[in-house]
């Protein structure tokens, strides 16, 4: 009988998830699939450890199912596709763990309210990553489940690179710099030593593009400077979030446009990034494809920022021996990574056309000054892994 991690990951319509097989001291992928549109058209599908389909369902246009229900099918699906395993635990990623969780650790009832209490923080995540806990703590009380948070990582940043310049009677109330997709940036500073004890041993920075989209300089293995800051909408621009932005902007918009507080968070949230410069879409690839001079210029400010960012995050770590392309974007577009690149090439960094059009591991000549990877991520590895050693410090 082999044990098995369950990972999942709850976003407002979707669950995604994915079991693992302890075998020895490896994490071995096997069934793991999703449920999106929970609340328009639902589909369910799954695939085994051969990425063979192994199961499809569709409710059809208009039904709903809850979060509730959504588990409820994934476990009925697993307990059936089960064979001669037994579930063990399952990991969950959770957006936030404030400024008091910097390691993952096991959800426990006391320990998920809370987590509660930091939605505020993260409203359109949080309370969605939690609501599995409860549902299977529910039915599976002797179950250990654990809280993976997107801001761990960056809690071994100093505390100067965590403020914001505001009154102490304000960041009391936990307004820092948080950092985010800290799951993907552990993963990739685990498994840089395989591609460059250099970078591994010395600074560098990763690039994680993906809908979402932020970087962080990392030094041995540990979070220096991240450019999301309190929430998930600062930083870089992304899919359909705007990144930075002048704080006078939003008070513009509250006093002159009239905007009121749901229509700011619309607009920064879902109306921003490549859909809202471009007018045309979120998505890059459909971007790369168009001659549209509006997609040219979001992928011209895209990459622009891009270049920026390296800048500020090379100075937070005094140089620079690596530069890292991860997620969605990082890891398929070499026209991005080759843009963003020649926008930080003052650093000394060169990039081997054939090698980044060949999806790298490795994408910089020789003679850069600074090595250039594209290294796919593996967040819910990341979350197995953390899942086994906090089970496992039982
Ligand atoms: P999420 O943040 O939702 O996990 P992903 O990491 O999957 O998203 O990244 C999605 C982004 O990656 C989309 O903008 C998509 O267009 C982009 N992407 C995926 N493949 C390519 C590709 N071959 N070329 C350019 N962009 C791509």
């Amino acid at each position: 009988m082999t044990d098995v991690i369950l990972v999942l990951n709850a976003g407002s319509s979707s669950i995604k998830f994915r079991a693992y097989y302890r075998e020895g001291k490896e994490l071995g992928l096997g069934l793991h699939g999703q449920i999106e549109g929970l609340f328009s058209s639902p589909h369910f599908i799954a695939h085994d450890k051969n990425n063979e389909k192994a199961g499809e369902k569709s409710w059809g246009d208009g039904a709903k199912l809850s979060h509730e229900d959504g588990i409820h099918y994934i476990s009925a699906f697993l307990t059936t596709h089960r064979g001669d395993n037994r579930l063990v635990a399952v990991g969950h990623r959770v957006v936030h763990g404030g400024g008091k969780f910097a390691k993952s650790v096991l959800a426990t009832p006391d320990v998920v309210d809370e987590l509660d209490k930091l939605t505020p923080l993260a409203p359109l995540h949080q309370p969605h990553n939690l609501k599995p806990i409860r549902i299977i703590a529910a039915s599976r009380p002797d179950l250990p489940q654990v809280a993976c948070f997107d801001t761990a990582f960056h809690r071994a940043q100093t505390e100067v690179a965590q403020a914001f310049a505001l009154p102490e009677s304000i960041t009391s109330r936990g307004v820092r710099r948080y950092g985010f997709h800290g799951l993907s940036y552990e993963y990739i500073a685990q498994a840089l030593p395989e591609f460059s004890p250099r970078a591994a041993n010395g600074r560098a920075i990763v690039a994680h593009l993906g809908n979402g989209a932020s970087m962080c300089a990392i030094e041995k293995g540990r979070s220096v400077a991240s450019t999301m800051g309190f929430t998930a909408v600062d930083g870089l621009p992304m899919g359909t979030r705007c990144g930075s932005l002048d704080p006078g902007v939003l008070l513009y918009l509250l006093e002159e446009l009239k905007m009121d507080t749901h229509a700011i968070e619309d607009l920064i949230y879902k109306q921003s990034g490549l859909l809202g410069v471009s007018g045309i879409s979120g998505d890059m690839r459909k971007l790369l494809e168009s001659d549209a001079p509006r997609a040219r210029f979001a992928i011209d400010l895209y990459a622009y920022r891009i270049g920026r960012e390296i800048g500020s995050l090379a100075a937070a770590l005094q140089g620079l021996d690596a530069l890292v392309f991860t997620a969605g974007i990082g890891e398929n577009s070499a026209e991005i990574r080759r843009r963003a690149a020649r926008h930080a090439a003052w650093l000394g960094i060169e990039i081997d056309e054939s090698a980044n059009e060949a999806g790298g591991p490795r994408i910089s000549t020789p003679s850069s000054k600074v090595e250039v990877w594209a290294i796919p991520t593996d967040e819910e590895l990341m979350i197995a892994r953390h899942t086994r050693e906090v089970v496992d410090a039982q």
